[in-house]
C-alpha cells in the first residue's frame, strides 16, 4: 500500500496544530478522517441532485433514490450479504444495537430471559440491553476476560441455559484492540439455537468482513469510523429474523397503508427506516466503501497490522510503559491503549493526552465508553492510539518521542 499516496486524499492531514506540522492523527477508533471523494460526492449531491427519496415522480427524486438504493447495494456487496433487504440504514452502530435490543426483545424475550454480552463491550452494547432489562425484566450475562484481554470461551459456554435468547458481542475491542474469535462464538451460540449480534464498529474499518462466512445473525457498523460521514450506519440482519421483528419507529417510509383503525408495514428493509433517511450520507458511505475496496481491505489490514506490531515494539522500549490487551499481534487490532508508570504510579491519562496534543499528536484519553472494562482492569482510563490506513511508521516514531518527552516533564 502506498501510504504517502493515500495521505494526499485526506486534506486535513496537512494541518498545523500548535505550530506542529503535520498533525499526527491517532484517534481513528473514535472517528476517521474523510477522503476527498467522500466529501466531494456529498457536496455534488447537495448541489445537483438533492430531492427527497422514494416517493417522488420527478427527475431529481428518482435520481436521489437511485443513488440511495445504489449505496445500499454497495453496502450489501461490502458485507457480502445475500440481499439488499438485509441492509438497514441507521444513524450508526449505537442505533443499530438499540434497534436489535428493542425489537428482538419485544419479539422474542420475556421476563427472566437472558442476553449474553462480554466484559469488554462498549456502553452501546451494554446500556441498550439494560434499557430492555428495565422495560421487560430481561437479564444480562457477562463473558469474563483474561488479564491479557481475551474472552474466556470456557466461561462463555457455561453461560448458556434455557433462558438464553441472544448473544451480543464486539468483534474488536475499542480499548484493548482484542480481535475476538467471533466465528467460534457464533458457532457455539448456534449449537444452542441462539442468534448472535456482532458489533462491528471497530472491525469493519480494519479487516475484510463477510457476514455469510461469519454466519452472524445481526452485524452493526458506523460510517464515520470507516472514512464515511457521521450520522450514518448500518444494521445487517438475516432476512428471516428481520422479518419477524416489529418496527423500531413509526412514521413515513415504514408503512404500506395507514388508517386510524389499522396500519400495515412496509417490506424490508424500509420497515425499519421511518422518516426521511440521510440519503446524502448514504452516498458518502458508499463512496467511503468504494475507496477502501479500491485499495483492498486485505492490504489495509496488512498495513495496519505491520504498523501495530511496530508501534507495540517501539512503545514497549519506553520505560514504565504498560500496554493493555493481547500481547500476540495476531489477536491485537490497530488500537493500543497504554499508561506509563513513573515513580510508582501511572502518569494520568489526561495529562499524557493533553501534553501529547501540544506536541501535535492526537490520541484519545478516558474510559472509552467502557467503564465496566476499566473496573475490570482496575484503572480509571487509558491513553489510546489507534491507526488508520493513512498512518505511518514516522507517526509512530513521533508518538514514541512524544511519550518520552512527556515522561521527562514528570
Ligand atoms: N461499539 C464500539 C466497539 C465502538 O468503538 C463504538 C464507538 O466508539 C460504538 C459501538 C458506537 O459507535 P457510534 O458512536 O458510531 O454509534
Amino acid at each position: 500500500m502506498q501510504t504517502m499516496q493515500v495521505r494526499g486524499d485526506f486534506p486535513i492531514l496537512t494541518k498545523t496544530i500548535y505550530g506542529k506540522y503535520p498533525l499526527v492523527y491517532l484517534d481513528n477508533a473514535a472517528t476517521t478522517q474523510k477522503p476527498r471523494s467522500v466529501v466531494e460526492a456529498m457536496t455534488e449531491e447537495y448541489y445537483n441532485v438533492n430531492a427527497n427519496v422514494h416517493r417522488g415522480v420527478h427527475f431529481l427524486s428518482q435520481q436521489a433514490t437511485e443513488l440511495h438504493e445504489g449505496s445500499r447495494e454497495t453496502v450489501r456487496k461490502f458485507l457480502n450479504a445475500r440481499s439488499s433487504s438485509e441492509i438497514v440504514f441507521t444513524r450508526g452502530t449505537t442505533e443499530s444495537i438499540n434497534l436489535v435490543a428493542q425489537c428482538f426483545s419485544d419479539a422474542f424475550m420475556k421476563e427472566g430471559d437472558e442476553v449474553i454480552v462480554s466484559e469488554m463491550e462498549h456502553h452501546s452494547n451494554i446500556v441498550s440491553w439494560q434499557l430492555q432489562q428495565q422495560r421487560k425484566g430481561i437479564k444480562l450475562r457477562v463473558i469474563p476476560i483474561t488479564d491479557d484481554g481475551l474472552l474466556r470461551l470456557d466461561e462463555y459456554e457455561k453461560l448458556f441455559n434455557e433462558h438464553t435468547r441472544i448473544v451480543s458481542v464486539t468483534h474488536v475491542s475499542n480499548v484493548l484492540g482484542t480481535i475476538n474469535p467471533v466465528k467460534e462464538i457464533i458457532r457455539i451460540a448456534h449449537e444452542h439455537g441462539v442468534p448472535v449480534l456482532i458489533d462491528g464498529a471497530q472491525s469493519t474499518p480494519h479487516m475484510p468482513v463477510d457476514v455469510q462466512e461469519l454466519d452472524c445473525d445481526f452485524f452493526a457498523f458506523s460510517g464515520h469510523k470507516i472514512y464515511g460521514p457521521t450520522g450514518i450506519g448500518v444494521l445487517y440482519g438475516k432476512e428471516d429474523l428481520l422479518d419477524k421483528l416489529p418496527p423500531y419507529m413509526g412514521g413515513g417510509e415504514m408503512i404500506k397503508n395507514v388508517s386510524f383503525e389499522r396500519t400495515t408495514f412496509n417490506e424490508l428493509p424500509f420497515k425499519f427506516e421511518a422518516g426521511t433517511p440521510d440519503y446524502v450520507a448514504t452516498t458518502g458511505l458508499a463512496k467511503a466503501l468504494d475507496y477502501v475496496s479500491a485499495i483492498g481491505m486485505d492490504k489495509i489490514e496488512a498495513h495496519e497490522r505491520d504498523l501495530t506490531q511496530y508501534a507495540m515494539q517501539r512503545m514497549n522500549e519506553i520505560e514504565g510503559m504498560h500496554i493493555f490487551g493481547p500481547k500476540d499481534i495476531q489477536q491485537h487490532d490497530a488500537v493500543i491503549s497504554f499508561l506509563v508508570a513513573q515513580e510508582g504510579s501511572f502518569i494520568h491519562h489526561l495529562d499524557m493526552g493533553t501534553l501529547l496534543d501540544r506536541l501535535g499528536i492526537a490520541v484519545r484519553t478516558g474510559h472509552h465508553c467502557a467503564e465496566p472494562l476499566m473496573r475490570r482492569l482496575g484503572i480509571e482510563g487509558t491513553c489510546r492510539a489507534s491507526f488508520a490506513l493513512y498512518n505511518t511508521r514516522e507517526e509512530v516514531d513521533a508518538l514514541v518521542a512524544g511519550i518520552n518527552r512527556v515522561r521527562q516533564m514528570f
